[in-house]
């Protein structure tokens, strides 16, 4: 082991300006159409991540369903495989118990509290590690796979009307005659949904119009302007992050087609439709998860980042 010496200002400044660089590319990432599908699919598994850590994800690892700290395997019951690759997020370091102290002692000015500043740490992904022998007993990570014509999504429908509700919406699910299979009316905040759909379908739908209600609902004075277009973009994108969430299969290939607008919009521009597609896709699954507590997956990751973290506008803050 080498002995670690601190870092002196200069360095530490150096460093600062190259995570930020290194978030910045993940960000550049969601230019293209793939790059964009990679993030709301590796989002959909890590939806409790801020922001900038679901797009260093997808950058570095897309496959992975899980990541956690070295020692957090070790204590699920897994090792790191030799020679693998650390990816890098951003997770929280709180002051030290001893700078705290200080800061007490010399009168604790509000002004000089020590803070909790946010560094890039290594974790790896649960395709990244084995099963260590017994005595331990390694926790399952396998995420639950159903498909978009099941019915297994039942339960979040009346969940989804209530959250509707709670946004001046209404749902109904009826037949529809003529092809749509949902709609949403902004005059009357009413969504209606073809009741003649699979189930899972049915959820995922009343996704799609609940994220365009909640987008006129939710508005936020630093979220960028949105045209017809960019709208639908940006719903399509919570309903396709959300539905995956909930562990169904769907396909991404209605997600429109992204290349015009995302390669001559400014970088800020796309990383605040990002921010508002991740702040609107996570109001449905807090609403989604507050119903179903029982069956959420174990969360290997918890030591990385509290739920806390949506703050890490990293990329491009100077
Ligand atoms: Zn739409």
């Amino acid at each position: 082991m080498t002995k670690l010496t601190p870092l002196t200002e200069e360095e530490r400044a150096e460093k600062r300006a190259a995570d930020r660089e290194y978030t910045k590319q993940a960000v550049e990432a969601l230019r293209t159409s793939d790059g964009w599908r990679r993030w709301l699919a590796t989002r959909a598994r890590f939806h409790r991540y801020s922001l900038a850590n679901q797009l260093l994800i997808a950058m570095q690892r897309p496959q992975a369903t899980q990541v956690a700290g070295f020692k957090t395997w070790l204590t699920l019951g897994y090792c790191v495989r030799k020679g693998e690759k650390a990816i890098r997020i951003w997770a929280p370091c709180p002051p030290s118990a001893k700078k705290i102290a200080a800061w007490k002692a010399a009168g604790a000015n509000p002004d000089d509290q020590p803070r909790t500043y946010f560094r890039l740490t290594n974790v790896f992904g649960d395709d990244q590690v084995t099963e260590l022998p017994p005595p331990a007993e390694p926790q399952p990570i396998a995420c639950p796979i159903r498909h978009i014509e099941g019915e297994e999504l039942a339960d979040s429908l009346p969940t989804l009307k209530r959250f509707a509700a709670s946004i001046g919406s209404t749902i109904s699910l009826e037949p529809i005659a003529g092809g749509a299979s949902g709609y949403y009316e902004p005059a009357t905040k009413r969504i209606v949904i073809d009741s003649t759909l699979p189930v899972n379908q049915q959820v995922s739908v009343t996704l799609h119009e609940l994220a365009h209600a909640l987008v006129r609902t939710d508005h936020q004075d630093d979220d960028p302007k949105l045209d017809y277009a960019s709208e639908e973009l940006v719903v399509e994108s919570v309903a396709f992050t959300v539905i995956r969430s909930l562990g169904i299969d769907a396909d991404n290939a209605s997600i429109p087609y992204l290349a015009a607008w995302a390669e001559s919009a400014d970088l800020s521009v796309i990383e605040k439709t990002a921010g508002l597609i991740d702040r609107l896709a996570k109001r449905l699954e807090a609403a989604l998860a507050a119903a179903d507590t029982e069956t959420s997956p174990a969360n290997a990751h918890d030591d990385v980042e509290h739920s806390a973290g949506t703050e890490i506008h990293v990329a491009l803050a100077a």
